[in-house]
């Protein structure tokens, strides 16, 4: 299974109706959780998340809203006897808050850190993009490994049934039945996650082909000024990158406290993403993975 689920949804200070930042990303077996901010542990409550489906964890970057949760939830994952290893990933300038942040959590997890400091891949099906932000910063790329589709007509032609379909995939071949005569390449979907950044390159580049982008949209249009002054998005921004970059569905959250109503924003965001599907995230809104296109 793969899906969304929406931890936290506000910038900097919370609001009575949005938590800190947090994502917790199904991905199959694994699971990732992305931007822990304050109060993520009890947010896994309300969204009935165990602390034990997380796997890894991915921070952007050490401003708080994207991290201070990191010492509770692994706390939680403590108490609830998570034995599985944990894999935590961050910009390597934030090795010090990091460090700070795990050395107050209760220990006794199988606990990995892992520093990036340039663009590339950081895990299997997991990879890093440089992002444009008053620290050191990096949004995040996971990929389904690619895959074949089957084409039901053609395997009937050759007579392909039940576990020989199984066979041909693992084999290549079955008989004079090659795997290419009866399915199509079929590239592996692609979710992207980009936050605190200004437009940049690394926005760009983990915005194409996303199947599923979620992006701060901090600022609405009419605060331009300041998404520029404090490296932000604006909410038409946010949507250029997903209609540039020819995403599918667009989660847009990270949204400032003074915004009350964030159905302007996203209405923004539409006039520039293009045939993006658009999404205003709320806090435990679950978001199922888009199937292939
Ligand atoms: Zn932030």
């Amino acid at each position: 299974m793969r899906e969304l689920v929406i931890l936290g949804t506000s910038s900097q200070a919370p609001t009575r109706t949005r938590n800190h930042n947090g994502y917790f990303l199904q991905w199959e077996q694994e699971g990732i959780l992305f931007d822990p901010g304050e109060g993520t542990q009890r947010q896994l409550i309300h969204a009935n998340l165990s602390a034990g489906k997380i796997h890894r964890i991915c921070i952007t970057h050490v401003h708080g809203d994207h991290c201070f949760g990191l010492p509770g939830v692994l706390s939680r994952m403590v108490l609830d006897g998570v034995e599985h290893p944990v894999h935590v990933h961050y910009p390597a300038s934030g090795e010090d808050v990091v460090r700070a942040l795990v050395f107050l959590a209760t220990p006794g997890l199988d606990l990995h850190l892992h520093p990036h400091g340039a663009a590339g891949p950081i895990a299997p099906g997991v990879e890093v993009e440089e992002l444009h932000h008053r620290v050191e910063a990096f949004g995040y790329r996971v990929t389904e490994p690619d895959g074949r589709t089957f084409l039901p007509d053609r395997l009937a032609a050759a007579g392909i049934t039940g576990p020989d379909v199984g066979r041909l995939q693992r084999e290549g071949s079955l008989g004079s039945v090659r795997l290419d005569d009866v399915s199509v390449h079929r590239p592996g979907r692609r979710f992207a996650f980009v936050m605190d950044t200004g437009l940049c390159d690394g926005a760009a580049a983990l915005a194409d082909g996303a199947d599923l982008l979620v992006t701060e949209s901090t600022f609405s249009d009419g605060d331009a000024a300041l998404a520029a002054r404090y490296r932000h998005l604006t909410a038409g921004q946010a949507g250029s990158l997903a209609g540039h970059g020819g995403a599918a569905t667009l989660v847009l959250t990270h949204f400032s406290s003074r915004y009350d109503d964030v159905g302007l924003l996203a209405a923004q965001a539409r006039a520039t993403a293009g045939t993006a599907t658009v999404i205003a995230a709320s806090d435990l809104d679950r978001i199922p993975f888009p199937a292939h296109r």
